[in-house]
Order: C-alpha cells, then sequence, then structure tokens
C-alpha cells in the first residue's frame, strides 16, 4: 500500500505561480508588476550600500558560529524593537514588550498564530477585505477561525470607513483583529492619523487583540512617521502584537529577518509570555537564522550605516511616489479616459489598478503585462524604461 497514493497536487501560489509563466515568456519587453519585490530604476532588486558595508564588517568581525538563542539575537531584538515602537515608547520603558526574532515577517506571523491559538486560547481572528493573501493560510493553519470585515470600496478606490469601523464594532469581544500598520496589502488604502485613534480605542472597549503586521516601515512616509499605529495602540495601553519584517526596507528577501513584539501588561506578563513563545519556536524551528540579524543589528547600532540605510529606505520611498506620479499624468497625457488619480493617494509599493480580471488577462496575453487576477499592481516594477509601454498597453485594454 503507497501511503502517499492519495495525496492530490495542492494549488500554485496565485503570486508566485505567476512569476513562473513571467520567467517562461519569450516576448521581449515583458513586464512583471506581481510579485511584492522592490526593484530600482533599473528593475533590480537592489543590494543596499548600508547591508554591503554591514557584510563587509561581518566577515572582517566573524562571529559565534554556534546557535542563536531561541529568541535569537538580543542586540537585534532591543534595537528591532526600538525601531518599531520608538524608543521612547510606554510598553519600552516598563520592559513589557516580549520580542523573538522570527524568520521572516511569515515567521513571525506564524509565531503569533500559534501563540494566540494555543497559549492564549483564542479561537478567531479578522482580517480585512481583502488582505494579504497568505493571512489566511498562516492563521488557518495554526487552527484559528478567519473571518473578514469590511475595509476597501471598488467604486471609491478608498477605505470604506463607516462600514470598516461599522464592522470592527460588530467583532464578538475577546476575538482577534489583523492591522496593516502602513501600505496595505493588497489595495495600498490606510486609516488615516485620526482613525487610528478610533481603531484602537474599539479595540480596546470591546477587548479585541490587535495584531499589527508592520512589513513596509519607511515605504510610506518615514521610519517614524509608518508607525503611527504602533505609537496609538502604545499609548492606548492595551495589550497588541506586532509582527516585523525587514525583508523589504533592508532588501533582505533571502535572510529571513523579522521579529514577533507581544506588548504585555507589565515586565513580568512579557517575561512569561516570552518563555512561551521559546517553547513555540523550539518545537518549529529551534532558533532563527543568524545572518540577517548581524547585518540589521550592526546598522541600527552604527550612526553611520544608520544614516546611509535611513537615506536608501527614503530612495525607495521617493521612487515609489515618483512612479505614482507619472503613472498616473503619463495615462492622462496618452488620452485615458478613467481618472486613475486615485493611485496617488494610496501608499506603499500596492496598489488596486481597477483593472479588471479580463483586462488583467488582455495585458497579459496581447501586451505581456503581468498583475495580479485582482488587478494589484507592484508600483515598485515600474521603471523609467517600461512607464510608457505599460501605460500604452492599459489604454489599448481598456479602448
Ligand atoms: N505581511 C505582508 C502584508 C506582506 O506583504 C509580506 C510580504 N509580502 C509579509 C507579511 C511577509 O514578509 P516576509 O517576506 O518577511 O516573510
Amino acid at each position: 500500500m503507497n501511503p502517499f497514493q492519495g495525496i492530490t497536487a495542492a494549488a500554485a501560489d496565485p503570486i508566485l505561480g505567476l512569476t513562473e509563466i513571467f520567467r517562461a515568456d519569450s516576448r521581449p519587453g515583458k513586464i512583471n508588476l506581481t510579485v511584492g519585490v522592490y526593484q530600482d530604476e533599473q528593475g533590480k532588486v537592489p543590494a543596499l550600500n548600508a547591508i554591503q558595508q554591514a557584510e563587509k564588517w561581518l566577515v572582517q568581525a566573524g562571529r559565534n558560529r554556534s546557535y542563536l538563542p531561541i529568541s535569537g539575537l538580543a542586540s537585534y531584538c532591543d534595537l528591532t524593537r526600538k525601531l518599531v515602537f520608538g524608543e521612547d515608547s510606554a510598553p519600552l520603558q516598563k520592559q513589557a514588550v516580549a520580542t523573538v526574532q522570527t524568520p521572516g515577517g511569515t515567521g513571525a506571523l506564524r509565531l503569533a498564530a500559534e501563540f494566540l491559538h494555543h497559549t492564549a486560547g483564542k479561537q478567531r481572528i479578522h482580517v480585512s477585505q481583502p488582505t494579504w493573501a497568505n493571512h489566511n493560510a498562516i492563521f488557518q493553519s495554526a487552527g484559528l477561525e478567519v473571518s473578514t470585515y469590511r475595509y476597501y470600496d471598488d467604486a471609491m478606490h478608498a477605505l470604506d470607513k463607516e462600514g470598516f469601523f461599522a464592522a470592527l464594532n460588530k467583532i464578538p469581544q475577546g476575538d482577534v483583529v489583523l492591522f496593516h500598520a502602513c501600505c496595505h496589502n493588497p489595495s495600498g488604502v490606510d486609516p488615516a492619523a485620526e482613525d487610528w485613534q478610533q481603531i484602537a480605542s474599539i479595540c480596546q472597549q470591546r477587548q479585541l487583540l490587535a495584531v499589527i503586521d508592520f512589513a513596509y516601515q519607511g515605504f510610506d512616509k518615514g521610519l517614524a512617521e509608518d508607525r503611527r499605529s504602533v505609537e496609538i495602540f502604545a499609548q492606548s495601553g492595551q495589550p497588541f502584537l506586532v509582527a516585523n519584517s525587514f525583508s523589504k526596507n533592508f532588501g533582505l528577501y533571502q535572510e529571513r529577518t523579522g521579529a514577533l513584539h507581544v506588548a504585555a501588561g507589565d515586565a513580568d506578563e512579557a517575561a512569561r509570555i516570552l518563555s512561551q513563545l521559546q517553547v513555540i519556536v523550539r518545537t518549529n524551528y529551534s532558533n532563527p537564522p543568524a545572518y540577517g540579524a548581524h547585518l540589521v543589528s550592526k546598522i541600527l547600532g552604527d550612526e553611520s550605516m544608520r544614516r546611509t540605510w535611513e537615506s536608501e529606505v527614503a530612495e525607495m520611498r521617493r521612487r515609489i511616489r515618483q512612479m505614482r506620479e507619472q503613472m498616473v499624468q503619463s495615462l492622462k497625457d496618452i488620452g485615458v479616459a478613467q481618472d486613475f488619480s486615485f493611485l496617488l493617494d494610496q501608499s506603499g509599493m500596492f496598489s488596486f489598478s481597477g483593472l479588471s480580471p479580463e483586462h488583467v488577462q488582455q495585458l497579459r496575453d496581447q501586451h505581456a503585462v503581468y498583475m495580479v487576477g485582482n488587478g494589484r499592481i507592484n508600483v515598485a516594477g515600474i521603471t523609467p524604461d517600461n512607464l510608457q509601454p505599460l501605460c500604452k498597453a492599459i489604454k489599448a485594454v481598456l479602448s
């Protein structure tokens, strides 16, 4: 009896699967706006200067080759926590945040999911409609039931504020709610500062436990500005979680570099939580990979390298913004009747273009332009060279 006989093939990942099809496409001038990776003006995934400097330092300084502690490199956890919460944050002052270095943001979310379900006894999490495709699968596979709340208004290309707050107010007390700190994936639509105050107070009143997914710090308004949601939750004094990723803002896609932070009531509670997170890590992957953590820890702790990194994040932010502006302008200039100016109100790498699945299919078949079926585009895949062909292709399918 073959024990594997009944196993059927899993569905291909909708986004990574598209990348495979893109690679196999032999048409010259093909354009890939699918996968969420930052690219520079030449369409390359850059190796940041700060990272290259830190790599040189690491080769010279050498490093301990033994395992990292279960919760990761201590200096990395400390510096990451300060970057994510802000140095003056009240939970940090009280030493009430349990931080664990994780394999990327995905690892942080999975650790959060296991902690929430198996340790904290949570049964249900609510995610925005729409959200990053992997959120559902991550939380479900840890045993949580996943529900959605109203978020994006297709017709307006904006946050459906009324629907959003009405939905939050209906979530059963004690449930978990996931938010994107900034640069919402896939819509590019974020709550405003005053909305975050309201979100935090609804969570506090209804005792909803927030998980803030922070994968794009620095890609909207700035490294400090983008942590507004974390600051507002921290000021409110309620417990919450933050899952952060350095894949995008350090260009450390391969090194799996992230962290999970649990803001608890006090230092004693945080210590108990940390011990439980360590049990989950120990029984999953034992301890995290070291390389990315050494680099990030060096950069965040070294004044000069940190300045270099901050200016590189600013440049990535500037380029994304510029591509949004040029795309809107260029579509207008070539006579596309539809108004795409909503792209300017959205932030980060992603936007819903508003193009239908049929348009998306035509763009791929007739123009070798690849975007996700729901019309999501990675703005960071647009370059000065592919901007005009892209806009002309969009015009062709819309007319
Ligand atoms: N959350 C969101 C919203 C993301 O877009 C991503 C990456 N696409 C992640 C988490 C995961 O990041 P990582 O690659 O570090 O696992």
